[in-house]
């Protein structure tokens, strides 16, 4: 029985969708789906996940609801599924209640075989009458790690859906799909909506063609517009924090003359969809955006994904940059690291105004990310040693197997900026810090008298600029340590010791070290 549906599914798959075999993970998931088995599906972003629910819908005879977080890409995936043939429509808050109601008539009459919605819409009275005169055979739960507080993308009316499943006159299969593969999503889900261990399906976390790279101490800007004035004819992603950030590196790469598109929640619905757009039909090759961008979109020959500054946590990373090469070619993930983000997420999480257990956790996983920025290990191994896949073997292609090893003595570097922060007794910033070692003339410089500490005009020859890059790599390596407050000071750490009684060196790998560069202006 089960391999003659397998072999229906096979022939959607290809009369259908156009593909001749499954990928790892879809044929377990379907498998199990068609049995009638709930199931908890985890695969990478790009793995193919809607697939899992889709072929399953075109056989089962009712109705399959597809629950999906976001309203504005419900009506890609639907138009999408009518130019395949398939029947597909949604429901949500942006339809007329006349369009709303001639759906449900539709709905009703067996016209569609896939129905999406939002979580929200579950407990609409006229949704739940719908419910009530059609069958449902399938319920997936698409990006299923937002029912779990340990997810990175946490919606309390995911929470609801458990308790809606249950009071359902059918009693539909269950498909949970999530990107999310940490042991702690995984358990939630597993125990909300009581899928068995056996029914969980992972696949591989692994995706070979990309490559990654982690830049420390760079100027973030010259460097994006290096590397894009050397990719120009390729299409990819630069990741922001905050919607000021997507803004100014917005208007800066105009102005310096690239063809690029923006994205953040703060713009109106239109101007997001026609960015959205262009982006996804190559009139521009690049976007910058918040992390609003993204979830679901289906881009194939995204060839780079650049990080401006560092996400919150490792899983929102990996499933940012597996934006990159869904086509399976060599694609680069890089993330432009500089310690002063770890402060601006520091001061996110602290205003949130959540609950002191779950701060506690966002510090943890923040702590995780920076920890991906410091280690020399493989870099793809890391992640999927923190996914808890653990087959995984050294890349050979990211920054860090590339490196050659060879490192540049620093010592003498790091001893004077030490010493500096020392004498200013901790009291300053980085950008002081800068100014007395560069022998700065400036006011708040002799105003405080800081042009008789011992250490001033110690680095002359550099710049302040170079001097705070290489404040940030002291950093970054764990030596110095800004204090959490909105006017950080620069400290001191125990590893910062031994190098200043000479005990220990200070090794810098060659790509991590800032030039002593002409001061550049921030604006293209
Ligand atoms: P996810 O939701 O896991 O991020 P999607 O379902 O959007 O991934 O699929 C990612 C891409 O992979 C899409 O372009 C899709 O058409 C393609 N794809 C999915 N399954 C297959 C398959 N079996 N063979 C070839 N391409 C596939």
């Amino acid at each position: 029985m089960q391999t003659l549906q397998m072999e229906q599914a096979q022939e959607k798959l290809q009369t259908i969708f156009g593909y001749e075999h499954f990928r790892q993970g879809q044929q377990a998931i379907i498998e199990q789906v068609l049995a009638g088995h709930d199931t908890l599906g985890i695969m990478p972003t790009g793995g193919g996940k809607s697939l899992c629910y889709q072929i399953p819908a075109l056989l089962l005879p009712g109705v399959t609801v597809v629950i999906t977080p976001l309203i504005s890409l419900m009506k890609d995936q639907v138009d999408a599924l009518q130019e395949y043939g398939v029947g597909a429509t949604f429901l949500n808050s942006t339809l007329t209640a006349a369009e709303e109601q001639k759906r449900h008539a539709q709905i009703k009459a067996g016209a569609y075989k896939l129905v999406y919605v939002a979580p929200e819409r579950l407990e609409h009275p006229h949704f739940q009458q719908l419910l009530q005169a059609v069958s449902l055979s399938l319920v997936a739960i698409d990006e299923a790690h937002c029912m779990s507080q340990w997810g990175h993308d946490f919606r309390p009316s995911y929470l609801r859906i458990p308790e809606w499943l249950e009071q359902l006159n059918d009693q539909p299969t269950v498909l949970a799909l999530t990107a999310t593969a940490t042991k702690q999503v995984r358990a939630d889900l597993q125990q909300y909506l009581h899928i068995r261990e056996q029914s969980t399906v992972t696949m591989g976390f692994a995706r070979p063609n990309l490559r990654f790279e982690v830049k420390k101490g760079v100027n973030k800007k010259e460097f994006i517009r290096s590397y894009l004035t050397m990719r120009k004819q390729e299409s990819g992603i630069i990741y922001a924090t905050t919607r000021k950030e997507v803004d100014q590196l917005f208007e800066e790469l105009s102005a310096a003359g690239f063809e690029v598109a923006r994205y953040h929640g703060g713009m109106r619905e239109e101007e997001r969809s026609d960015s959205q757009e262009a982006f996804i039909y190559d009139k521009k090759k690049v976007i910058v955006a918040t992390n609003a961008f993204g979830m679901g979109i289906d881009k194939s020959n995204v060839r780079f994904v650049l990080h401006y500054s560092l996400p919150r946590s490792l899983e929102a990373y990996y499933q940012e940059a597996g934006r990159a090469g869904r086509d399976g070619e060599e694609s680069d993930c890089i993330l432009l690291f500089a310690a002063q983000d770890i402060r601006t997420h520091t001061f996110l999480i602290e205003q949130s105004d959540r609950i002191d257990e779950r701060q506690a956790m966002e510090y943890k996983k923040l702590q995780q990310m920076t920890s991906y920025c410091h280690t020399e290990r493989c870099l793809q191994h890391y992640i999927l040693d923190y996914f808890g896949d653990e087959d995984g073997e050294s890349c050979g292609k990211c920054s860090n197997c590339v490196d050659s090893g060879e490192k540049i003595d620093r010592t003498r570097e790091a001893q004077i900026i030490f010493s500096c922060v020392k004498r200013l007794r901790e009291r300053f910033g980085k950008t002081i810090v800068a100014q007395v070692l560069v022998g700065s003339e400036n006011q708040k410089i002799k105003q405080f008298g800081l042009a008789d500490v011992s250490t001033y005009g110690l680095m002359k020859e550099w710049t302040q600029r170079a001097v705070a890059d290489m404040i940030d790599v002291l950093t970054a390596e764990g030596y110095l340590q800004p204090t959490d407050s909105s006017f950080p000071t620069l400290q001191l750490t125990e590893k910062a010791v031994p190098v200043l009684t000479g005990e220990a060196k200070v090794l810098l790998s060659e790509t991590t070290i800032p030039e002593a560069v002409e001061e550049q202006d921030d604006i293209f």
